[in-house]
């Protein structure tokens, strides 16, 4: 093991343990090297997992490709646009013929209209809000449902979902992907609340702003990351390896006492009145 000013100077993804030795997981929402769910994916890499990669198209295979081969791990890739109840039941059947159990599944999936993202919320349409539910909220029931059987083939499992402040509070411009973002966090609760008896755990990161593509798809993104910035207690904006070891932390047998929560990785700017 590496020690935390290791960790922060040389190479944030040092950390390494045999934490997920012989865990299983499926992780959805990698776009690019940016993406919270790379990030993610190679902190559960570095300590033991065997993953999965589910992308949403052919547009992103080849580059999902591209960093699944960096792993030491061959990871399989599947495609699954998780609009698709027939894709998300065909990403299920691979990941059981491939893995037969899971322990983990990440889910980093988010989508509203560009013009969604600007401008009042009160201007939302209703196709353009039942696009940003669907997609962003409804999706994490979709696929939990589907990896109940395989989590309990392994006597239970993980569950991590990305969510953000303005779930809570109105931050400018989120708009329809705040009211998305509430109810996935009510999601999160209702499917900790249901499946806990199979020692199912279902949780959130609700990570301050990081520059990814969909977050520079929120007009004026870069005040929301100099708003953060110079509120936040520790002075600065939150990096994407801090936000992939909580979220190693979460999926790991050493948060098995939680579920249900939502736990702010954003340098403490929601203490902040
Ligand atoms: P990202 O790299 O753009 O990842 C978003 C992913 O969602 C992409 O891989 C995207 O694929 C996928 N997706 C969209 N529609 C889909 C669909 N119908 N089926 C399957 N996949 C679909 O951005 P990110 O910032 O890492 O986002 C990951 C999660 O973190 C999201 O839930 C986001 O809301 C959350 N989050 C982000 C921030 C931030 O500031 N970046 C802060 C808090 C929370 P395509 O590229 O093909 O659309």
């Amino acid at each position: 093991m590496t020690d935390a000013n290791t960790m922060e100077t040389e190479n944030t993804y040092a950390f390494k343990s045999d934490l997920l030795k012989g865990k299983k997981g499926l992780v959805l929402g990698v776009a690019n090297k940016r993406s919270i769910a790379w990030g993610i994916a190679q902190a559960l890499a570095n300590n033991g997992a065997q993953l999965a990669f589910a992308y949403q198209g052919d547009r992103l295979k080849e580059k999902v490709e591209e960093l699944a081969a960096t792993l030491e791990k061959k990871a399989p890739l599947y495609p699954c646009d998780v609009t698709n109840d027939g894709e998300i039941k065909s990403l299920f059947d691979n990941v059981a013929r491939d893995f037969g159990s899971l322990d983990f599944l990440v889910h980093c999936i988010a989508f509203a209209k560009k013009e969604d993202l600007s401008g009042r919320a009160v201007d939302t349409s209703r196709d353009g809000f039942h696009t940003a539910m669907d997609i962003s909220t409804y999706s994490l029931m979709a696929l939990v449902k589907a990896a109940e059987p395989l989590m309990e083939k392994s006597g239970g499992g993980s569950v991590l979902a990305l969510t953000y402040l303005g779930a809570d509070k109105v931050i400018p411009f989120y708009n329809v992907m705040g009211v998305a973002k509430a109810g996935l966090e009510s999601t999160i609760r209702y499917l900790a609340a249901d499946l806990g008896k199979k020692n199912i755990r279902v949780n959130g990161i609700s990570a301050g702003p990081i520059s990814t593509l969909s977050a520079r798809g929120i007009a004026h993104f870069t005040d929301m990351l100099e708003m953060h910035r110079s509120k936040a207690p520790l002075g600065r904006n939150v990096e994407l390896h801090e936000i992939a070891h909580t979220g190693l932390f979460l999926l790991s047998p050493l948060a098995s006492g939680i579920t249900g929560e939502i736990l702010y990785v954003d340098c403490g700017y929601r203490i902040m009145g």
